[in-house]
């Protein structure tokens, strides 16, 4: 599969490939390269308008008629594209976002059983019967939310298509997707693939434009019933106010400062395989990933040393190379912040061990590339351990006790992931019970499956994806009771 320029200069909506209407065109730019490599259409309010006309219409019409049977029959077609295309898709995003080809195809075949697995929810969305007095029938349904506006970021976009369209589609609801800026091209091919499968015109719709506008248009429209977010929870606040025009519903997933605690009863070895992973997996670029790292004082010194060694060894390379193990960073914005972020860090007193700097050798050209950064004795209070940096860069933070750890992982405004490391099982309940993350790892990290719930505390978010809470996000409850003898009094007899 090439890149479809004509195609990426148009907009998926309402079943149809169509201009944008005041014919706006951007670069997308590849990362590993720092050079354009395609173009893509910059959707603005009158496309946007269009594509939640198409949905409406879509909603009320034939996809209405659709049984639940059919929609788990599509979404299973679905699956099977990730499975039988995946190599594609995952070729086009590791272009797109700079992603290493070889995650990328572990990602693809991980999405399909998204897919499988809400094809097998769509049609157990049952209701309930309430116990009432004689005579009196009382039962809920559970319906679509209606017209969903999904807006992504640039780090995982297929994920993200995956983790709303699913469970919306499941439930009978129909989108308006945004695509993020930087990476625009991987949901065109999923158009692509998804047109002759079936799906009624304007189920559908997918658009590539700029947050500030076509973004905030598809939040303040009053005809999109349910605005489901992915990105920072900047953007969430903006969105929160813009969507209060017609009190929409909302669920955001957010950023993260995850800590990733090893105790001294540890298995070391295993920690510090996750430890390691967990930091730079993804190039930084993962909301999941562990980049606070606490480590008791019995096993701190040992624990930075042996990390630093592994973050100077990671292969930094090429996307499509086979051998790297890590690539570039996103964009020019979110290297600058990496290092920008990596002066703080020393400004602070900090003590870098590893990486903080660009990688500029010739095989990298002008691409976003920078070394994996350890930063040791970190203090909980720094703005390195506080603010997301969403690079390759890990503040290792010492703690004495267990409470000690506990008080230090929840000093965050975050509240998406955490992973302990302990031996003791007891602890490892204990510590658990007390973090305030919507996702606890112990003894593993990043182990996300279809069937569990996820999503944050505080900053990080609002509802869940994934598993069965991931279809609540896109349903309504409406309560039905019914008069069973047909006797209603006057009121106003006497
Ligand atoms: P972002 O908030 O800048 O952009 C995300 C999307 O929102 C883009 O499509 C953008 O065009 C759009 N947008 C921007 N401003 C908007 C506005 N005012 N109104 C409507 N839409 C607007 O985030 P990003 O930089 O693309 O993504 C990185 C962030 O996403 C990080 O904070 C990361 O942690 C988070 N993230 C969270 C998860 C999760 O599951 N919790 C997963 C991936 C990424």
């Amino acid at each position: 599969m090439t890149p479809d320029i004509d195609l990426q200069e148009k907009l998926y909506i309402d079943g149809a490939w169509q201009r944008p209407q005041n014919g706006g065109v951007l670069e997308s730019i590849d990362p590993s390269t720092g050079k354009p490599w395609t173009g893509f259409a910059v959707a603005g309010p009158a496309d946007i308008n269009a594509a939640v006309d198409a949905a409406n219409a879509a909603l009320r019409g034939p996809w209405s008629r659709f049984s639940p049977a059919q929609r788990a029959n599509l979404l299973r077609r679905i699956g099977a594209l990730f499975e039988n295309q995946g190599e594609q898709l995952a070729v086009i995003e590791s272009r797109d976002n700079g992603q290493l080809l070889s995650d990328m195809r572990n990602v693809m075949r991980g999405l399909a059983e998204y897919w499988y697995y809400y094809a097998g929810i769509a049609d157990k969305l049952e209701g309930r019967t309430i116990p009432m007095e004689d005579g009196v029938l009382a039962y809920t349904t559970r319906v679509p939310v209606g017209v969903v506006g999904a807006i992504v970021p640039w780090n995982a976009p297929l994920q993200m298509v995956t983790w709303k369209l699913a469970p919306a589609l499941a439930t009978g609801c129909t989108m308006v997707l945004k695509s993020a800026e930087e990476t625009p091209v991987s949901a065109y091919f999923f158009a692509r693939l998804i047109e002759d499968i079936g799906i009624p015109p304007g189920v559908v719709n997918i658009v590539s434009g700029l947050g500030a506008t076509a973004g905030r248009h598809l939040v303040a429209h009053p005809g999109v019933n349910k605005i489901s977010f992915t990105g920072e929870h900047r953007t969430a606040q903006d969105i929160m106010r813009g969507a209060s025009v017609n009190l929409k519903r909302l669920s955001f997933e957010c950023g993260g400062k995850a800590p990733h605690i090893i105790f001294d009863d540890a298995s070391l070895p295993q920690a510090m395989n996750a430890a390691t992973h967990n930091a730079f997996a993804y190039c930084g670029q993962s909301c999941a990933l562990g980049s606070r790292l606490l480590v008791q004082r019995g096993v701190y010194e040992q624990v930075v040393q042996e990390l630093a060694r592994r973050a100077e060894r990671i292969r930094v390379g090429l996307p499509d190379d086979p051998r790297a193990q890590m690539g570039p960073q996103n964009s020019e914005a979110q290297l600058e912040k990496t290092l920008g972020y990596v002066d703080i860090g020393k400004s602070e007193g900090a003590r870098l061990l590893a990486g903080g700097r660009r990688l500029i050798a010739p095989e990298f050209a002008n691409g976003y590339f920078v070394a994996p950064t350890v930063f040791a004795d970190a203090s909980n209070d720094m703005r390195v351990a506080q603010e997301e940096i969403f690079g390759p860069v890990v503040c290792v933070i010492p703690f004495d006790t267990e409470d000690e750890a506990v008080e230090i992982a929840n000093h965050t405004d975050y509240g998406l992931t955490a992973g302990l490391w302990s031996q003791d099982i007891g602890r490892a309940h204990r510590v658990a019970a007390r973090i305030e993350a919507g996702t606890v790892w112990v003894n593993t990290y990043r182990y996300v499956r279809w069937a569990i719930p996820y999503g944050g505390f505080k900053l990080s978010g609002l509802g869940r994806e994934n598993g069965q809470e991931g279809v609540d996000a896109y349903l309504q409850t409406r309560s039905t009771i019914i008069n069973l003898n047909g006797q209603y009094p006057d009121a106003y007899a006497n």
